[in-house]
């Protein structure tokens, strides 16, 4: 352990990393804040059993770096942070746990803004709320994923713009990975704009309301990376792009809300080779984050659908930018990031 934590790839100049235990409660928890030099961080608290305490601390330290990247290229006034809670959602929970969790946000003032995230709901979050008035997305106004996927969408529809010269996403195929909360809305809004669609989950009720709502064709999890089709939409798993599946893929265009969907940095570089169109996973998908923050802000709730909207335009530059320097457009949009953040 000696050196670890400074040596690690994502700690990358962390502003903070908190480690929080509570005795009574028996909380384990990490609190990463990565940056604040656009306002206070904000990103998800996640509750997961860790195989270790390393693993929880590079989870933490990934996510909450991909939060400041992901925050400053939305054009949000937060900066980026997340927090894990070390134990299993479904066995470990308790009010005293996040209430506890609740108290040492408090003691952080306010340099990180909590929300929920994977393991972790709005009732868990109320629970934090009861000691600490920095958590967002208490519910008040449902889940922000319709605001993922309406992200998403404008997203393809950049994507096909520039890549296709289409204005519209009309006839195209689009092979959806995961109908969960986010895959299934984004799969809606494809079908309604006319476009064709091959689906996958690994839940069979989910296929088959594909099927009947939208004319879904369905296939095997794993037959996805072989769809014919023009947009591949990872809305399911992180890691999807690989060596191993960019040989498999005949979409031109990648664009999903899954985080992490590339396996590794260099993925990025293959897709530009491939001349597949990636349209960066943090950029795409930020239209909660935007539903949250405008909600913990009171901002106007009108106006979080032109925010959102706003994704596309700024997919726009970020591959025009990508074209005019010969770069990946993770690349691109990485830089973008960094230009709004590092001052
Ligand atoms: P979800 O859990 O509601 O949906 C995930 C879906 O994927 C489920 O239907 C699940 O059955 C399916 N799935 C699991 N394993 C699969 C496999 N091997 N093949 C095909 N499908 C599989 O999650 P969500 O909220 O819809 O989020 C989807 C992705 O988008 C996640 O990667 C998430 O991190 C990311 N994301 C979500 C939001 C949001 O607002 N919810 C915001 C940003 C990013």
């Amino acid at each position: 352990m000696s050196t670890f934590i400074f040596n690690e790839l994502n700690f990358d100049n962390h502003e903070q990393v908190v480690f929080v235990a509570e005795e009574k409660s028996g909380l384990r928890g990490i609190i990463a804040v990565h940056n604040t030099n656009l306002g206070p961080a904000m990103g998800g608290c996640r509750m997961w059993d860790y195989a270790s305490e390393a693993v929880a601390v590079n989870d933490v330290l990934r996510l909450s770096r991909g939060m400041t990247y992901k925050n400053a290229v939305a054009g949000l006034p937060i900066g980026g942070g997340k927090s894990v809670i070390i134990g299993n959602p479904k066995a470990a929970k308790t009010p005293a746990l996040f209430e506890a969790m609740g108290e040492a946000l408090e003691r952080l003032g306010g340099r990180y803004i909590t929300a929920e995230d994977v393991g972790t709901s709005p009732a868990d979050m109320a629970h934090i709320a009861a000691k600490t008035k920095y958590v967002a997305g208490l519910g008040a106004s449902g889940d922000p994923s319709p605001f993922t996927a309406l992200g998403c969408f404008v997203g393809a529809q950049a994507a096909v713009k520039h890549y296709l010269g289409r204005d519209s996403l009309e006839g195209l195929t689009v092979a959806v990975q995961g109908l969960g909360n986010v895959g299934y809305d984004y799969a809606r809004r494809l079908h309604a704009a006319g476009a064709k669609l091959v689906v996958t989950d690994i839940d069979q009720a989910a296929l088959e309301r594909a099927r009947v709502e939208f004319g879904a064709e369905v296939v095997a999890t794993d037959a996805i990376y072989d769809v014919q089709a023009d947009i591949y939409a990872p809305c399911a798993l992180g890691a999807t792009l690989n060596p191993a599946t960019l040989s498999r893929l005949k979409a031109k265009i990648v664009a999903g809300a899954a985080n992490n969907q590339l396996a590794t940095a260099e993925v990025g570089e293959l897709l530009r080779r491939k001349e597949i169109l990636y349209v960066p996973d943090f950029v795409i998908n930020a239209g909660g984050i935007i539903k949250v923050c405008y909600e913990y802000y009171d901002k106007p709730e009108a106006d979080v659908e032109a925010h959102v909207r706003e994704i596309g335009v700024t997919l726009a530059e970020i591959f025009k930018r990508a074209d005019a320097e010969s770069l990946p457009t993770s690349v691109v949009a990485d830089k973008l990031a960094e230009a709004r953040f590092k001052h």
